[in-house]
């Protein structure tokens, strides 16, 4: 059996943070390799004496060489094994989230569900599922045969246009996995709410699924206020901020596509639409016309695209930060509030705060950071992997 094993030997010193549970293995840290990796299903990691560290799968194009499963030696990692991370995954979101209530979420979360380079969303009746990595596109077929043995959803849509796999190089690819292909929109319920899903073309797989706690948040702000809803994709906060009582809500995004199905959604939750509250356009100049024409808000909601990327868009993306909380907060009155979100991984929590900073500097404001806010929690932070975190926002309130 030995013989067959691919084995992968650190450099001395570097298995730590393998040995912590952080499931990457960069081409750095690998000193040579045996057998032949580029072909197995899993591979063996050893650090520089041959004591065995953690199962992966290998990734022969990737800068992370190697993403590791299973810390056990003793554990075989076969279909079997998949079965049970997959149905371990599910039943920690059956335990969060009550389905009679919202059908739409995530049930797999890659490195944080010990599955790395896995995302599988739920949207009612249809699972979209994402493999980001080589060794998880190579056994697609067979996840969705184990998440149809598990959930019998009615299709399992693959959703692999993400560019993160031209690294491990993968071509982008759309297509029916099994079962029915989803119909062009699906309808899902949230919060007492229902929303329109293009579960093909919209953004990420269709749904900011890891808001939902947070337009909940936001929403017990709104009743009564004129609310902007900056960056709205398909209406999420604007259909909230509405079912609590908002006076208005005027909603700003870029894309046309998207702010037709932001109306859809609220009409499909019986608020009445108001077209000239649809604002298409680009939000960093939109907000400075409405700062010309004396506009203001009670309550804005800023929920940007990441901006940053990579590091080496950070210096842009930190003045495109700085400069839509800016705008946000030259809106705003006294006791205003601006709800403010990041979802760049590489920006964390002091460094957005930072921004905020210089924002109110600038506007020369007063603000009290009230409430921090982060991914919904069926997108955990998993400790052994901080990379996990991504999404971090805080509510304000302008003095
Ligand atoms: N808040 C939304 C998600 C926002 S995603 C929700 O909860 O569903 C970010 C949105 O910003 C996208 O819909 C994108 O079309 C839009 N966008 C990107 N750049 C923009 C710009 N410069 N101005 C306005 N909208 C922009």
């Amino acid at each position: 059996m030995s013989e067959t094993i691919s084995r992968i030997y650190l450099k001395e010193g570097r298995e730590a943070p393998a040995r912590l549970h952080h499931p990457w293995i960069f081409s750095g840290a690998i000193e040579k390799q045996e057998g032949n990796p580029a072909e197995a299903p899993i591979v063996q990691v050893v650090d520089s004496k041959g004591e065995f560290v953690a199962w992966g799968q290998y990734s022969p194009a990737s800068q992370i060489r190697v993403r590791l499963l299973e810390w056990n030696d003793q554990v075989v990692v076969n279909d079997e094994w998949y079965y049970q991370r997959l149905a371990q995954a599910i039943d920690r979101r059956q335990k969060l989230i009550d389905d009679t209530e919202v059908n739409a979420y995530r049930l797999v979360y890659a490195e944080a569900d010990l599955l790395p380079g896995l995302i599988v969303d739920r949207y009612d009746e249809f699972l979209v599922l994402q493999t980001l990595t080589l060794g998880m596109d190579r056994i697609k077929h067979k996840l969705a045969q184990i998440l149809d043995e598990l959930l019998h959803p009615q299709g399992i849509y693959e959703r692999n246009d993400v560019d993160m796999r031209t690294l491990e190089g993968l071509p982008h690819s759309k297509t029916c996995l099994l079962g029915t292909t989803p119909p062009l929109l699906v309808k899902i319920k949230e919060g007492g709410y229902q929303f329109l899903v293009d579960i093909k073309e919209g953004q990420k797989t269709g749904f900011y699924l890891d808001q939902r706690e947070n337009r909940n948040l936001v929403a017990k702000y709104a009743a009564g206020k004129k609310v902007l809803d900056c960056f709205c994709y398909t209406g999420g906060f604007s259909v909230y901020a509405l079912g609590a009582g908002a006076q208005s809500v005027t909603r700003i995004d870029a894309s046309g596509t998207v702010m037709a199905l932001a109306e859809e959604n609220l009409k499909l939750n019986g608020f009445p639409l108001q077209a000239e509250e649809s604002v298409v356009g680009n939000a960093f100049q939109v907000l400075r016309n409405f700062r010309g024409q004396r506009r203001q808000f009670d309550l804005v909601i800023l929920d940007p695209p990441k901006f940053a990327p990579s590091q080496r868009q950070m210096k842009k993306a930190l003045r495109a930060y700085k400069d839509i909380n800016l705008q946000a907060l030259k809106l705003l009155p006294p006791g205003g509030i601006l709800v403010t979100f990041s979802c760049s991984g590489l920006i964390d929590f002091r460094l957005f705060q930072s921004i905020l900073t210089w924002a109110a500097t600038d506007a020369g404001r007063e603000v009290q950071i009230l409430q921090r806010l982060s991914q919904a929690s069926d997108h955990p932070l998993r400790l052994a992997f901080p990379e996990s975190e991504y999404l971090k926002g805080f509510i304000c309130r302008v003095l």
